[in-house]
Formats: C-alpha cells, structure tokens, sequence
C-alpha cells in the first residue's frame, strides 16, 4: 500500500499518478510487483513540479524507460517510478542533419525517422529494444560504435525541476554508460550525415538480420543477463560452463542466445533470481570469474 504520507504529497498530481501499480507489466520480462507511486506526467511543466516535489521532500525517484535493463523484485518498489510515454516526450523530428527526439520514443522509432529522412548513423543499433533516454543512460551499442558518439546536446531536468542544455563535451559517455550529472533526461539531439534512403535501408537490414541471428525470437519475453567482462563474452563464458540449457521455474536460458534468460508464464522474478545465481556460480567455479549483472534490480 502507498503510505499516506505519499498520497498526501501526490494529491496534486492525481491526474497523471497512480498508487500501488503493477510495475512488471511495464517490463519486458513482465515479472515482479507494484510500485508505490506511478507518475506518468503529460507536460514538462508537470514533470518539471513532481521533480521538484521530490527533491524538496526528499523522496526517491527513478526513471523507467522500455524495462529492458529492469527487474522488478516480487516484493514490488519503494518509492515513485516515473514513466515519460505521453506524446511530450516521444516526439521525433528533423532538422537539417540532426534528429532530436524525446526521451521516451523508441529507439525503432528513432532510427526509422532518420532513415525515411535520408539520416545515417544509427543503423548499428537496430534491433535494441527500448527508449532513447534509457540507450543513451547505458550507451548502448557495441564495440564499435555507441549512441553517445552521435549525440549532439541533451535536454534534461536538473534536481531543481528546469530544464537545461547540455552539449555533447559537458556529458561522459563511458563503455558501462552515461554519466550525466541530472536526474532525468528529456531529449536528444543526434548528429548524423546525409546518405541515399535506399542505402539506409540495405544496411539497416544487414545489421538487423545479424542481430537478429544472435537473439532470442521476437515472441518470448526476454533480458540479457550478465555485462561482458573485459575481453571476453559472458554467452560463452555460459556455454562453457555448460549451462545453455539450463532451467529454473518458469525461466530458462535462451537457445539462442546464453547470455539471454527468457521467461514463460507463471514465471517470478525469484526464479529469475536463483538462475542468475546458479550461472554466476558455476561460472564462478569453473573459470574464477565474477559475472556482473547488466539488468539492474528494483
Ligand atoms: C534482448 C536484449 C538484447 C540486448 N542487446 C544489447 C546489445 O547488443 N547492446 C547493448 O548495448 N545493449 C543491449 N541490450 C540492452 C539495451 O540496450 C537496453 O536494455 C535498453 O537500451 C534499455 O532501454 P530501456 O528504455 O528499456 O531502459 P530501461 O531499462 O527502462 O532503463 C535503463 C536505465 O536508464 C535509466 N533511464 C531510462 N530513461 C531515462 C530518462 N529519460 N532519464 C534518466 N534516466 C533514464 C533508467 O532509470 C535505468 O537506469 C539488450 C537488451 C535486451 C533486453
């Protein structure tokens, strides 16, 4: 249950709040419970005044974006989750050779924006599920290119509830992930080059057919488990250990793809949990090596 204190403190956002919501559904893993207070704001100036509520109150807050690298603990969340899905913070447009979107759009969104204005850049990341604001928070990508490479300036709401510019050399872009000195992230210019449309397309469709090979089926409900430690790869690091079929509960490891779990239904996040254990135990074991969990738990 939402404490009293929270719902007296949320009263003026009733509009966009809701008390005591399913968080898992929120998730691709669709796993785990409640959280205390969903706020889902639908103006920057709303986002703006619940910012500032928090921070003069001193009440925690996170930012969901798509889940991808979320699992929510059966128990449910302590706190306020934030949600930037209303039309505010999912536009895209374009200009010029720059493709500025909200925080809350897809990335899919992004990258077909940019390709249908004859933009190219982003192509290695088709295929990455989620939002921009949560792959530029992990700077997702791969060796060799990373979203923040082709980030221009950001928008952000500082912990005072205004929002700010900051350019590309006031952010560090790190290979675990952005480190931006603001708690919320509203959009995201990226600088990009002209290209011909046509081959856009071609090379969005070869880099999305290569990821696709190495993932699991768009179908089943899925996060990818461990970082990659320096030098080596976390899925055959698993295979090796041979754990590529290994089951707990309702969660198995992916076929397709070791470092993935996928879950089916009637799943919790405490099997989860225990095959993340079990991996990381095993691989312990056999190699002297500490996997590091890339989904963060709330
Ligand atoms: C099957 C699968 C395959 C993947 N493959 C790859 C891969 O090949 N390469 C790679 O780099 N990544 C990969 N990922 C990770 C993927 O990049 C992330 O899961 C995804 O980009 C996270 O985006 P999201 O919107 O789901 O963020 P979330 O998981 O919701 O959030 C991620 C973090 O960003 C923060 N955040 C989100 N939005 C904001 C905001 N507006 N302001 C401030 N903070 C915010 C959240 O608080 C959280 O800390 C994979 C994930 C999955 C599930």
């Amino acid at each position: 249950m939402a404490s009293t204190n929270m719902a007296a403190e949320f009263k003026d956002f009733a509009d966009f709040t809701q008390f005591n919501a399913p968080l898992g559904p929120h998730t691709p893993l669709g796993v785990g419970g409640s959280v205390e207070v969903l706020v889902q704001p639908r103006t920057r100036d709303e986002l703006a005044a619940v910012i500032r509520r928090c921070s003069a109150k001193q009440l925690r807050y996170r930012i969901l974006g798509g889940g991808g690298n979320i699992l929510v603990r059966d128990e449910g969340v302590v706190g306020i989750v934030l949600r930037l899905v209303t039309p505010a913070f999912t536009q895209v447009s374009v200009e010029k050779r720059s493709v500025k979107a909200g925080s809350g759009a897809t990335l899919t969104a992004l990258i077909a924006h940019a390709c249908r204005n004859g933009l190219a850049g982003l192509e290695s990341l088709v295929g990455l599920p989620g939002t921009v604001g949560g792959a530029l928070l992990l700077n997702a990508g791969d060796r060799n290119s990373d979203i923040g490479q082709l980030v221009r300036r950001v928008e952000v709401i500082d912990s005072q509830g205004n929002v700010q510019t900051r350019e590309h050399d006031e952010i560090r872009f790190t290979s675990s992930g952005t480190i931006l000195d603001d708690p919320v992230l509203i959009s995201a210019e990226f600088s990009l080059d002209n290209d011909n449309r046509d081959t856009i397309t071609k090379r969005l469709r070869k880099a999305w057919i290569q990821y696709k090979a190495t993932q699991p089926f768009s179908y089943q409900s899925t996060a990818r488990i461990f970082k990659n430690p320096p030098g080596l790869n976390a899925g055959a690091l698993i295979e090796q250990a041979g754990l590529n079929t290994t089951k707990v509960g309702a969660v198995a490891i992916s076929e397709r793809n070791p470092n993935c779990l996928v879950v089916e239904s009637g799943a919790t996040t405490r099997d989860v949990l225990r095959l993340v254990d079990l991996v990381r135990t095993r691989v312990h074991d056999r190699f002297h090596i500490e996997l590091e969990l890339a989904i963060s738990v709330w």
